[in-house]
């Protein structure tokens, strides 16, 4: 799971990370850690979504109408809640209800996805939000744009961000339509291995006791963590992708008949994120073998006659496509 939240920080383009898995294993505390490990960005100052400066084509109407003269400071990056019972309004956005009445003028409000822009949107129990809003989210993630067309309202604002859902399967199931628009998916269990769970508890209440001094003791290690961000991003776009990687991503999403090309796709973006995290100079089949899994398990279709898990399944093509 940090490796997979990791990767899309580096390259957002990844898509969105779905985490699921037993409650009470930390997915939301680690979710809402990121946003301290992430390297601030600069952004246009007084912009509802927090423009990015370097990038003219990506700028709000506002901000585009003022280019030039823009003023900018340093922010961070936003990591945004979205609550399960969010109306889709305070999702999108909607028309400013206040000022309509006292002022007579149109005036949107941005909703959650303003705030999200240039950062990470994660939803605690996706599989227990209604599919439209999941599928919505899902089309902005992708577009980087959200639309609002209503009450006489016609706004479309930037909205980049990285969606990560977390949920429990056994509250309930994404639609596999929805699966496989998130790049990646990864799997969180209850350690079974004795010092783990003693290390967790202790933490856990040492944090409890005193939050200042237990965020002090790992300020070191935040920092190392953000500049190897600083360091693989600018790394990223020199990393090209060997023919011979990408055949054996083929051959792999080949071997496991998954639908459309978005596993190549995503194996291939994921790698070479991965490849930028570690250093490396090249995008090998290490690299591929070892993020398979949490881009290819959702992307399966059933097998009547394959009972072993995705992960199982994902594992297997692995050793048998890769083999030198
Ligand atoms: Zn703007």
């Amino acid at each position: 799971m940090r490796q997979a939240l990791l990767i899309a920080a580096v390259d957002p383009s990844v898509g969105g990370v779905l985490v699921f898995g037993d409650r009470g294993t930390g997915k939301s505390t680690a979710i809402r850690g990121l946003a301290a490990l992430l390297p601030p960005m600069r952004a246009v100052a007084g912009c509802p979504y927090a423009c990015d400066p370097a990038r003219p084509g990506d700028l709000c109407h506002r901000c585009r109408d003022h280019a030039g003269g823009l003023e900018t400071h340093i922010v961070p990056v936003p990591v945004v809640d979205l609550p399960l019972g969010a109306t889709e309004d305070r999702v999108v956005g909607a028309l400013d209800l206040e000022r309509a009445l006292t002022q007579g003028q149109k005036a949107f409000e941005p909703g959650l996805l303003a705030r999200a822009n240039r950062g990470f949107l994660y939803i605690d129990e996706v599989n227990l939000l209604d599919d439209h809003l999941v599928d919505l989210l899902l089309d902005v993630a992708a577009s980087g744009v959200n639309t609002v067309e209503r009450e006489g309202l016609s706004i479309r604002h930037p909205a980049r961000f990285v969606l990560v859902g977390s949920g429990n399967p056994e509250e309930g199931e994404l639609r596999p339509q929805l699966l496989d628009r998130f790049g990646l998916a990864v799997e969180v269990t209850t350690p079974t291995d004795l010092p783990t769970r003693i290390d967790v508890v202790r933490r856990r209440d040492a944090y409890e006791r005193d939050p200042a001094a237990f965020r002090a003791a790992y300020a070191e290690a935040d920092r190392a963590i953000r500049d190897t961000l600083t360091q693989a991003r600018a790394h990223l776009p020199s990393l090209t992708v060997p023919d011979a990687t990408l055949e054996a991503a083929a051959r792999l999403c080949l071997a496991l008949g998954t639908d459309g090309l978005r596993g190549e796709l995503t194996l291939m973006r994921t790698a070479r994120a991965l490849a930028a995290l570690e250093g490396a100079e090249t995008i090998g089949l290490d690299h591929l073998a070892r993020i398979a899994p949490a881009s290819l398990r959702h992307r399966l279709r059933r097998n009547p006659l394959d009972e072993s898990g995705s992960t199982a399944r994902v594992t297997r093509a692995v050793a048998e496509v890769l083999a030198p």
